[in-house]
This record gives C-alpha cells, structure tokens and sequence, in this order.
C-alpha cells in the first residue's frame, strides 16, 4: 500500500507473514521511492524492514502484527516521529477504509 504524510511525501508499505522460529511472523517493509521490482521482497534500495513475532501464548491477528512491524520498521528508517503520527493516520485510514 502507498502511504502519505501530510506534505504528500509516499511511502510504500508492504506485508508478508511466515513462520519464523515456529512462531508466526508479520514483516513490515517501507521505502520512499516506487518499488524496483514487483516480487516481494521488491530489492527497493533503502528500505527498512520491521518484523513482529507472535508469541504462542498469544492468539494471531493480522492487524495487530502489521501495526508492530509497521512501527519498527518506521523507527529503523529513521521517519522523525511527528511524521510518524502521520504515516499512522493515512495507515488507519486505508485499513478502516475513511
Ligand atoms: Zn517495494
């Protein structure tokens, strides 16, 4: 997906889940500019990937996995955190479809 902070800068967001060390994974990669290729992972130079492991005392949700590995993966890209917040609102957006 394509997110937008307020000043209109994208940043391509994508998700993959897999089991990793017998625990299901979500990975979170984000990059600003247009993605090099269309496989996943896309090779798009830089990007940050962010990952969230789900623990087995926890019961899997998609939605909870993809805001962990999002917000690590926006810390290891270095976005300020005011931009953050907005990268947050065009996420909730797209995800709650307003
Ligand atoms: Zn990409």
């Amino acid at each position: 997906m394509i997110l937008a902070d307020v000043e209109g800068a994208k940043y391509n967001v994508h998700f993959h889940y897999c089991i990793y060390d017998g625990k299901r994974t979500t990975f979170c990669t984000i990059h600003r500019f247009p993605c090099l290729a269309k496989m996943r992972p896309c090779g798009t130079i830089p990007a940050a990937t962010g990952h969230a492991e789900c623990s087995h005392r926890d019961e899997f949700r998609k939605s909870t996995g993809r805001k962990i590995a999002l917000a690590r993966a926006m810390k290891i890209l270095g976005i300020p955190r005011p931009k953050r917040a907005e990268i947050w609102t065009s996420y909730l957006s797209k995800v709650n479809g307003t």
